[in-house]
């Protein structure tokens, strides 16, 4: 995976709590940001180059589709390959594998490159397990993968385009952490030990990891609109999570609010968060979409990045 906003290493996670779940000590899962972890300089900067990226998003936009078609992407992985082949396998070597899963579209080229290199491909078993619902980017997809795991028809329709085999694919939803299925305690035990008032209807708010989409505009809307001039008391609460975003987490901690607002920076247990409000306001990542369909929160979408698409709308 790579921290490349908070969905891949959610599903990591999902994945290494399932195995856990399934297998016991039969198997050790290691997770490891295969990018910043095992590449050299400039490479291992690729989750802050994201960042940047999806904070301007006609240069996103331009990356995203510049480098869909094929002949693009293979020859950029190529090149690539050249500096950071050698750096991966040890990277990937160290830990010995049996299986090696990819959560992340930029985990197959380089990795399979290095396998086939390395006469590894029938030795090791390769998975990709695609974290988008419906439009994704086609370096999700390489013909050499041993199973392609696709959250939805959709995405395995893309993965046939893409040249996968039927039996290389396979529709088997979104892996979500087995926290989200667990019952958790009451709203207002939640509400009280994350700051909130324990009555008042309470919306959260987030943008992903990264903490994205107009999230300052929309708690500023929810600050006048929750608010009721003529008794001159709150009607509703916010709870905002910023995710990695900490500049924005000050900058909504220094507001002087009239409703009552808690601002969070990266929080690890997002399902009692999700169990303390009533609802949520998010951009369109398919992770918090699928977390909250589970817990049963009604959802407003406020946005989406290119490739995470409106299609998830
Ligand atoms: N997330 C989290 N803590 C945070 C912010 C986000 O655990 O403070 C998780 C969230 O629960 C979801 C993932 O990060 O599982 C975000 O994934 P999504 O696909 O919605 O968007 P992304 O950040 O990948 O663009």
């Amino acid at each position: 995976m790579s921290d490349t906003g908070g969905g891949h290493r959610a599903s990591a996670e999902a994945i290494k709590a399932a195995f856990n779940e399934a297998f016991g000590e039969e198997y050790q899962v290691f997770i490891t940001d295969l990018w910043t972890d095992h590449t050299p300089w400039p490479f291992n900067q690729l989750p802050r180059s994201y960042n940047f990226l999806v904070k301007h998003g006609t240069l996103w936009k331009m990356t995203y589709y510049g480098t869909a078609p094929r002949v693009v992407h293979q020859s950029n992985f190529a090149a690539t390959s050249m500096f950071i082949a050698r750096k991966v396998a040890k990277g990937l070597m160290k830990y010995q594998p049996d299986i090696i899963i990819s959560v992340h579209p930029l985990m197959q080229h380089v990795p399979l490159r290095v396998l086939r290199a390395r006469g590894l491909l029938e030795k090791i078993v390769f998975t990709t397990v695609v974290t988008d619902l419906s439009t994704c980017h086609p370096t999700w997809f390489h013909k050499l993968v041993t199973r392609c795991y696709c959250p939805s028809a959709e995405v395995a329709k893309r993965a046939t385009k893409a040249g996968l085999k039927p039996s290389q694919i396979k529709v088997y939803g979104l892996p979500v952490r087995p926290s989200f299925i667990k019952p958790i305690r009451p709203k207002n035990v939640l509400r009280r030990e994350l700051g909130m008032d324990e009555e008042l209807p309470a919306v959260l708010l987030m943008g992903g990891g990264e903490g994205m989409g107009p999230i300052e505009a929309t708690a500023r809307a929810l600050g006048n609109s929750l608010y009721d001039k003529y008794s001159s008391e709150p009607v509703g609460q916010v709870l905002v999570i910023c995710g990695r975003n900490k500049k924005l987490a000050d900058r909504l901690r220094s507001i002087k609010w009239q409703i009552p607002v808690q601002v969070k920076g990266f929080v690890t247990k997002m399902e009692e968060c999700m169990g303390a409000c009533d609802c949520i306001i998010t951009k369109a990542g398919p992770g918090t979409i699928a977390e909250a369909m589970i817990r049963g929160l009604p959802i407003i979408l406020n946005d989406y990045i290119a490739g995470q698409s409106p299609s998830n709308k």
